[in-house]
């Protein structure tokens, strides 16, 4: 890794579990040996937040998939950044491809997001990642590089944000791109920030990988260079297996 902060590993459970299978799955997480020198934090679906937080060791902090846009109010189905914080949580996932592609969000809103839970107080993941077909047209740099920009425009600050290249074509799929074609996008968003904000900025800001990282991939991509954690679908439902990811720095 080459970002000065520290490690960081995600588990994004997405629209999975029950009251009883996270339960245990908190359970495998307590009692688990985590590197102390990695940062770590849960993604719970919302309405499982408080039992997860309520739960599991102070060692883990809870983030939101999702937030709502502004202040709370007449939004039926939302869920608002000041909810989340009265939860306990300290970060939230934004710009997530399924959000973006099966949802329909786009980088205006996306950023928009951003900014309302960053000037809240709440850490952002911000997720970044093209298409099958994007990469294939050649087109990988430009959209990830696009929806960077639309994240950069909407704050003021980078302190409070780790970056998560996620390809598309690897989430969920068993595909995984390869270190070299993740080290690749890393190094190339690494040399944007330094570009367009500073080499201070480029240094400090965590890029994380997701897509597909599981306990037989992760310590390979965790060598490369600008790889600086990861943010887990699937393999973060299996706390054993989660712990080994979280370890694979070493
Ligand atoms: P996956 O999901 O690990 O199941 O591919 C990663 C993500 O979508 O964050």
């Amino acid at each position: 890794m080459a970002g000065s902060g520290k490690f960081f590993v995600g588990g994004n459970w997405k629209c999975n579990g029950t009251k009883d299978s996270l339960s245990k799955l908190v359970s495998d997480l307590n009692s688990a040996t985590l590197e102390p020198d990695v940062d770590v934090v849960v993604a719970p679906p919302f309405v499982y937040i408080d039992q997860v937080k309520n739960s599991i060791t102070d060692r883990i902090e809870i983030s939101a998939q999702n937030s709502w846009v502004g202040k709370g109010g007449a939004f039926t189905g939302e869920i608002s950044v000041e909810q989340l914080k009265d939860l306990g949580c300290k970060w939230v996932i934004l710009g997530h491809s399924e959000r973006r592609h099966i949802i329909g969000e786009n980088d205006e809103f996306i950023g928009k997001k951003a900014a309302y839970a960053l000037s809240e107080g709440l850490g952002v993941i911000a997720c970044i990642g093209e298409l099958l077909q994007e990469r294939e047209a050649g087109k990988t740099f430009d959209v990830c590089f696009q929806q960077l920009k639309a994240f950069a425009d909407a704050v003021s600050s980078w302190d409070n944000i780790v970056i998560a290249y996620e390809p598309v074509w690897v989430i969920g799929t068993g595909k995984v791109a390869t270190p070299e074609q993740a080290q690749e996008v890393h190094a190339a968003v690494r040399d944007w920030l330094k570009k367009n904000f500073s080499v201070e900025v480029a240094s400090k800001t965590r890029i994380i990988y997701g897509g597909s990282v599981n306990a037989s991939n992760s310590a390979e991509l965790a060598k490369k260079e600008d790889i600086d954690g990861f943010l887990v679908g699937g393999a973060s439902l299996k706390g054993p297996e989660f712990a080994t990811i979280i370890n694979s720095v070493t």
